[in-house]
């Protein structure tokens, strides 16, 4: 059999994409990189009004027909579960799931209250278990399936400050491991990204403060902020038969903050 072409390694024609939290910031630029791709992207966030704007201005570039939005919480199990089924009738059998709605929170541990430690939990890593879940059992009776996993370089450093966060991205790369080590013989590849410090709303006061701006170029051996985009082509490769043979992996894109001391 002749190999395939490079552009056919990374083509995701006729591929149904559900990327979480892809409202804004980086899960949008990951739906606009996959519909660029050639996938069928379905959106999601809480935030109706944000998560309709942002799918007429992604449909203007690449089609009604590409782009769907979905709102539901990701850390609400039922709202998953219909949702995914909604998906699969209503747009088409789930072929790549990026895990990437996330939130942040910032105080003193000691400070914490139990509410927003189980609230960052949730989001950051029980909802990739509940989506992950809920579209592998699709991906597993078809025998094939990516699932993408979006971490932190906060899941190998830490910070004072954000302690759940750091728990929940520690935790989403072993549950990456996990996911891969259940369903690679299923025919699914599951890896994760683990992202330096990227400009986006979330980081906006971060990227605003020029004491912290210095130490995140000062540490970066590429000397910058990463960009949405710096995301984009990993992301398209672990989606895409390009990968393969990759499997259980966190790919770390942070301008090489962890290969450094
Ligand atoms: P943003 O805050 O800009 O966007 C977060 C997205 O997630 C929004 O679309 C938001 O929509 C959605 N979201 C949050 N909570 C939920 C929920 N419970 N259910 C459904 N959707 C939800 O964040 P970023 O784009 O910066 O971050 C995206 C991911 O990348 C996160 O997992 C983050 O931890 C990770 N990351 C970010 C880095 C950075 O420097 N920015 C670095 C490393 C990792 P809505 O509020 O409407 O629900």
């Amino acid at each position: 059999m002749p190999e395939p072409s490079v552009a056919a390694l990374f083509d995701l024609t006729g591929t149904t994409a559900l990327v979480t939290g892809s409202s804004r910031g980086i899960g949008r630029a990951l739906a606009e990189g996959l519909a660029g791709a050639g996938a069928t992207v379905v959106l999601n966030g809480r935030d109706t009004v944000r998560l309709e704007r942002t799918r007429a201005e992604l449909a203007d570039r690449f089609g009604e027909d590409r782009v769907r939005a979905y709102a539901f919480d990701v850390t609400d199990a039922a709202a998953v579960d219909a949702a995914v089924a909604e998906v699969e009738t209503g747009v088409g059998a789930i072929g790549v799931l990026v895990n990437n709605a996330g939130v942040q929170h910032r105080v003193p541990l000691v400070d914490l209250d139990v509410a927003d430690w189980r609230r960052v939990i949730d989001t950051d890593l029980t909802a990739a278990f509940l989506v992950g879940r809920a579209v592998a059992r699709g991906m597993i009776s078809r025998g094939r399936g990516k699932i993408v996993n979006i971490a932190s370089v906060q899941s190998d450093l830490a910070r004072p400050g954000i302690a759940p966060y750091t728990a929940a991205k520690g935790g989403l790369r072993n549950l990456t491991r996990a996911m891969a080590a259940e369903w690679a013989g299923a025919g699914l590849q599951v890896n994760a990204l683990a992202p330096g410090y990227l400009a986006t709303e979330m980081t906006q006061a971060l990227v605003d403060d020029e004491q912290f701006t210095a130490w995140v170029v000062g540490r970066t051996p590429a000397a910058r902020w990463g960009t949405t985009a710096d995301l984009v082509g990993p992301t398209v490769w672990l989606a895409s038969p390009a990968s393969d043979f990759v499997q259980g992996q966190t790919i770390f894109v942070d301008g090489g903050m962890t290969v450094v001391v």
